[in-house]
């Protein structure tokens, strides 16, 4: 019996060796295979929801392979990669975390541990206490001219008839096709038209009513005008999309307002600054738009600088579109067809939406 045992007992010594070699061999290699290739835990759609509080609302846009979360009054954002790629979430629009992103797994949404985890706590956080971000409230069209005052009037022959065009009828109806645009993709905006018949408001009438409407702290009003062109070279057509100019001193401030004359200067100054980039901004948009919808149809004359009345004595953002010229033929056929009508409409509605979009996702541009 001790024979053996001791037989065993020397065996053991002697195998003492190649095991704990063999130990340490194997521990440095399962240590490196649990890091590479890696365990990523990612869990589905479905069960990330799960985790998250119940009122959390999910977008996903397949297109743009984006999406994002929103509770509480807190937004986070991210764009899917590949499985354990990391890349940016955006958590309120303004801070940025680096995680390993979501990814799909045969079409389905996979959401890393990690990157769930933040997302939690981000949703999680005291609602933000700072005003909300500025929202474009109303939109106010202003179909340019109207009852006796016809504005330009082009007088055409058409098939041996003689047409008389004018431009208060363009742009009512225009505006009229806009507004209901507007009005179904908005309905939380106001959207409010200066005229829908065939009426005479001055101008004065036009910036009052802009002026009226009433609006919270963190809501803004943008304002434009539609107009056409006439010209006593025939040959002339096409649309324009005008601003007013950053040398125009405008009095955006009442007068009345408290304040030495000083401050009230300097603060007009800004707000003036700040209605004109917002105005280039929409101006460009518009433009944009108009060159997508109307392509060749009818030619771009570019985005021009001006002082008109209506557009100086608006304390928001404002824009004046010329669509084209009453006294060119081919600007004419294009004003007296229902489909081009609606595709300046449609054009219009473009440029004012991307505009809207960008001021809203930026909180006013210049604003904040
Ligand atoms: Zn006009």
């Amino acid at each position: 019996m001790s024979i053996i045992l001791r037989h065993v007992s020397i065996l053991l010594r002697r195998m003492k060796t190649p095991l704990l070699m063999m130990i340490l061999l194997i521990y440095p290699l399962t240590g490196s295979f649990a890091q590479n290739p890696p365990q990523l835990v990612a869990v589905s759609l479905e069960d990330t929801l799960k985790i998250l509080d119940k009122n959390t609302e999910f977008r996903w846009d397949p297109f743009f392979r984006s999406g994002f979360f929103t509770a509480g009054g807190h937004k986070v954002s991210f764009e899917t990669g590949l499985p354990g790629e990391n890349g940016d979430v955006i958590v309120d629009n303004r801070e940025i975390f680096t995680l390993p992103l979501p990814y799909t797994d045969q079409g389905l949404l996979q959401f890393p541990e990690i990157f769930v985890s933040t997302l939690k706590t981000s949703l999680n956080l005291p609602p933000i206490e700072e005003p909300s971000f500025l929202r474009i409230a109303a939109i106010v069209i202003d179909p340019g001219h109207g009852g006796k005052d016809s504005g330009a009037v082009g007088n055409h022959s058409i098939n041996g008839k003689d047409v008389k065009l004018m431009e208060k009828d363009v742009t009512l109806k225009v505006s009229t096709l806009l507004r209901n645009r507007l009005s179904v993709a908005y309905p939380g905006k106001q959207i409010l038209m200066t005229r829908t018949g065939d009426t005479f408001p001055t101008l004065e009438d036009r910036v009052k009513f802009a002026h009226a409407i009433p609006l919270k702290d963190d809501e803004a009003i943008i304002f434009i005008s539609i107009h056409a062109n006439a010209s006593f070279n025939k040959t002339a057509r096409g649309y324009e999309v005008w601003y007013l100019s950053p040398d125009y001193r405008r009095t955006v401030i009442d007068k009345d307002e408290e304040g030495s004359a000083d401050i009230r200067s300097i603060r007009n100054a800004m707000m003036e600054e700040e209605f004109t980039t917002e105005s280039i901004i929409m101006a460009q948009s518009i433009m944009k738009g108009l060159e997508e919808y109307l392509g060749p149809r009818i030619p771009a004359r570019g985005i021009k600088a001006e002082e008109w009345f209506v557009v100086r004595n608006a304390r928001m953002p404002s824009v004046l579109v010329e669509l084209g010229f009453v006294t060119n033929a081919e600007d004419t056929a294009l004003f007296l067809s229902e489909t081009h009508l609606r595709s300046f409409s449609d054009a219009l509605y473009k440029g004012i939406s991307d505009f809207i979009t960008l001021f809203e996702r930026s909180g006013g541009f210049t604003s904040n």
